[in-house]
């Protein structure tokens, strides 16, 4: 920051915007974006992170003093906002130089020349430790609860407990009337890819558009559709024969595909997409249900097997 001139015992604004700068808890920079060196960062960074405020020196700085596993997309998602001119925010973990590690927020805005070009960005990190570890804490307790409950929390489908119950009677149901019953089983394609290009945040984000579109795909009132874990989703359809059941599924793909949700980073196309294994059964005396949700899964691994993408099916 410029060194400020003193003119008739006034304090210049400069001086009085330093102060108030550096005596926020909020740490302010500034990265000049040609040289990609930071020609500024707040004496309080020394307090946060141990690291003396003259060895700021470079975007590598701020890189290399960060949680690996935040790294890559923290810095491919603020580079890529900055070249468009997007002010944005990023949580991450830095690095404290005695090894443990500091949540931050840094929020970001873009400073552009007259030309429209990129002079230099701004920002203020903040350290959110103590939020995160609230928020830790909430996902936590929150996890406990949906354990006693039958809805996920994050896409509000049914969860994996109510599967397991709906499932027990359907297939109780398919063997008494000797009837039909068929399981599809989803699951994203190169999902961990998509964390690992756009956060976890979108990640989500995703994971609840693709439940809102398979959710839409079959209408009878006894389909019954979960999220069966992670990135799986299952559908259970009484009543229905293979080939009901593979025109369920092409539906499925249809919707999902209609969503085009970006993935660059996947190895099965440039949109999320899935895989699907089919299975469909009469169930015979005696047969019991976790045999079948092991048949799905066998062709939802073939359907990986066969470059993802695809649907496999059996015919029970
Ligand atoms: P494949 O095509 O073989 O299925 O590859 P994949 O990357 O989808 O499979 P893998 O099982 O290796 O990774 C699944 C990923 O799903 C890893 C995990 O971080 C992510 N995931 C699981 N649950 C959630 C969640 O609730 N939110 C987010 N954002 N990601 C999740
Ligand atoms: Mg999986
Ligand atoms: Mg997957």
């Amino acid at each position: 920051m410029d060194t400020p001139q003193v003119n008739d015992g006034m304090q210049p604004d400069s001086m009085v915007y330093k102060t108030l700068l550096e005596s926020t808890r909020a740490i302010p920079w500034k990265i000049d974006w040609a040289s990609m060196q930071f020609a500024y960062i707040g004496p309080q960074i020394e307090a946060l992170l141990g690291w003396e405020q003259s060895s700021w020196v470079s975007v590598n700085d701020w890189a290399e003093r960060m949680h690996e596993e935040d790294r890559e997309w923290t810095v491919n998602y603020c580079v890529s906002q900055s070249q468009c001119g997007i002010d944005h925010e990023a949580d991450y973990r830095a690095l404290h130089r005695d090894g443990h590690f500091v949540w931050i927020r840094d929020v970001v805005h873009v400073v552009r020349k007259p030309d429209g070009q990129v002079d230099s960005l701004v920002g203020f990190m903040f350290d959110i430790t103590e939020r995160k570890r609230i928020e830790d804490k909430l996902i936590e307790l929150q996890k406990e609860l949906e354990e006693l409950s039958f809805r996920d929390g994050l896409t509000g489908v049914a969860n994996r407990r109510m599967f397991d119950s709906v499932l027990e009677d359907e297939w109780s149901k398919a063997r008494r009337n000797q009837r039909p019953i068929s399981l599809i089983m989803f699951d994203i394609d190169c999902f961990k890819q998509y964390n690992d290009h756009y956060g976890h945040v979108r990640g989500d984000d995703c994971l609840r558009r693709v439940a809102i579109a398979l959710g839409s795909a079959a209408t009878r009132p006894r389909d019954f559709f979960a999220r069966y874990g992670g990135e799986e989703f299952v559908l259970v359809l009484p009543e229905t024969d293979a080939q009901a059941a593979l025109v369920i599924a092409e539906r499925c793909r249809a919707l999902l595909f209609k969503e085009q949700i970006e993935h660059a980073a996947s190895s099965a196309g440039q949109i999320v997409t899935l895989s699907m294994g089919i299975t469909t059964a009469m169930p015979r005396h005696g047969a019991d249900s976790r045999g079948f949700v092991e048949q799905a899964d066998r062709q939802l691994y073939l359907a990986k097997q066969r470059g993802r993408n695809c649907i496999v099916a059996d015919a029970g």
